[in-house]
């Protein structure tokens, strides 16, 4: 059968990075891409949909014209893995051989986990800017809304983009409050979680906001049902005691960040954790029990914010490693858990959390320029002008802005040495 050097599923953000920066370190190299969908989107610009500042047709190209032309490309979906003998199944059954695998596939949304939702996504006021097909209904709403009760929900964690169910809801306050409607509309944040954002240093600047547009903050609210024609939705709340009920609270808008999980072919794979997740290196994003695999982007189970940018600090550190490991040779670029969550406060404003594993902050730019933790227009304008602009021209075709690698000082670990040959720990 056929057997590529190295073999990637999936064609999105994590996929066509690391296929772009391999390329760029050698040119000739023999790389596959797996990926079903004839078109890439840039997801990041959906909040910008849904708050009517960007068209949905700026964030989407066909997936043939950002696909490397060096690269052999399988239209199909990747179903399963077969680590010992150096193979992907696909959906048809086909088998392609590999010597090194690099597996990101992105997440699944889980409609499905609240009865009522799917049969209502985009009618009674339903949206969500998860959707390429949705955001734009999103802003239709905001605009269309001119009192009542405006709904903001967010899932248990892990989601991707933590940020974007809170972003939704500030643009639309920003743009009810330009309207002089903000005062007839109850707007309320339902999270699953029990604090505002998950690192601590930038909630005092979004308490700010939830005040300023009289947000009331509903945490501990997971949301349990939707039933579009009464629009009406369900909530478990659970009370500091750990005592849960159930709430039904009516909306006209409801704005909702689907459950996510790891996709099914993953988590019922030899490649996953206890939860489903690409079990990785935190560092090396090195398969923890497969040498020769590597992983990227929101199916992996790196702990980091799963953005985006995220994938814009790990493609190079997985095309440094993947390139030794065809060498035989232990990986030796380390990712330092890097993400970024731009929070569009208000129209022209932006809180940039940026920080890596355990919160630690890692601000890009010096804070006379952009302090992270309060709002920016700086921030505005790179979101809006500089970052689509660097995600197709420069992410995507693997040059490393702001993102070169960082090399391991020490040497590996005894287990990271057999870098190109599977091995159980
Ligand atoms: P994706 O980019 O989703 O790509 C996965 C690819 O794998 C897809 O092309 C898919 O078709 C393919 N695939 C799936 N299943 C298979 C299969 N079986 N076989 C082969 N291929 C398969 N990030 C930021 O940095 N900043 C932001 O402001 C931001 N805002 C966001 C707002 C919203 C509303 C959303 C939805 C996301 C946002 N993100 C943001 C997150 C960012 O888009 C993701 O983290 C990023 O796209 C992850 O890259 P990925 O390659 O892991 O997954």
């Amino acid at each position: 059968g056929v057997r590529h050097d190295v073999l990637i599923v999936g064609g999105g953000a994590g996929g066509l990075a690391v296929a772009g920066s391999l390329l760029r370190r050698q040119p000739d190299l023999d790389i596959a891409v797996v990926e079903p969908r004839t078109e890439h989107y840039y997801q990041p610009g959906w909040t910008l949909v849904g708050g009517g500042v960007f068209d949905r047709r700026q964030t989407v190209r066909p997936m043939a014209d950002v696909m490397p032309e060096q690269v052999k490309w399988y239209p199909s979906a990747a179903a399963g893995f077969e680590p010992e003998q150096q193979q992907l199944v696909l959906e048809d059954g086909e088998r392609i051989g590999y010597r090194i695998l690099v597996v990101a596939p992105g997440l699944a949304l889980d409609w499905d986990a609240i009865p009522g939702l799917r049969d209502t996504l985009g009618r009674n006021g339903v949206t969500s800017n998860y959707l390429f097909d949705l955001a734009p209904y999103t802003w239709e709403l905001i605009q269309s809304t001119r009192g009542g009760r405006a709904l903001f929900t967010q899932p248990p964690m892990p989601i991707k983009c933590a940020g974007a169910p809170q972003k939704a809801m500030y643009l639309a306050c920003d743009h009810w409050a330009r309207q002089q409607s903000l005062k007839y509309i109850d707007v309320e944040f339902c999270t699953a979680g029990a604090a505002l954002f998950g690192v601590a240093d930038y909630v005092p600047a979004l308490m700010d906001y939830v005040q300023k547009y009289g947000i009331k903050l509903n945490l501990q609210h997971n949301l349990v049902g939707v039933d579009g024609g009464r629009r009406c939705a369900t909530f478990k709340v659970t009370d500091t005691e750990g005592h849960s009920r159930e709430v039904e609270k009516p909306f006209d808008m409801l704005h909702v960040c689907p459950p996510q999980k790891a996709p099914a072919f993953i988590s019922a794979s030899p490649l996953a954790d206890a939860a489903g997740w690409l079990e990785l290196d935190p560092e090396t994003l090195q398969h923890k029990r497969f040498g020769d695999i590597f992983g990227l982007g929101d199916a992996g189970n790196t702990p980091n914010a799963k953005t985006a940018a995220a994938v814009r600090k790990q493609a190079p550190v997985v095309a440094e490693n993947v390139l030794r490991a065809l060498r035989g040779e232990a990986p030796r670029a380390v990712y330092d858990g890097y993400g970024s969550c731009p929070l569009t406060v208000e129209r022209g404003k932006i809180v940039l959390a940026e920080f890596g594993y355990g919160g630690k902050l890692q601000p890009t730019f010096p804070t006379w320029l952009v302090e992270g933790r309060q709002p920016s227009r700086l921030a505005w304008l790179l979101k809006e002008k500089l970052l689509p602009w660097v995600y197709w021209n420069a992410m995507l075709k693997g040059r490393e802005w702001l993102a070169g690698p960082q090399l391991l000082a020490h040497s590996p670990a005894p287990h990271e040495a057999s870098a190109a040959c599977n091995f159980e720990e």
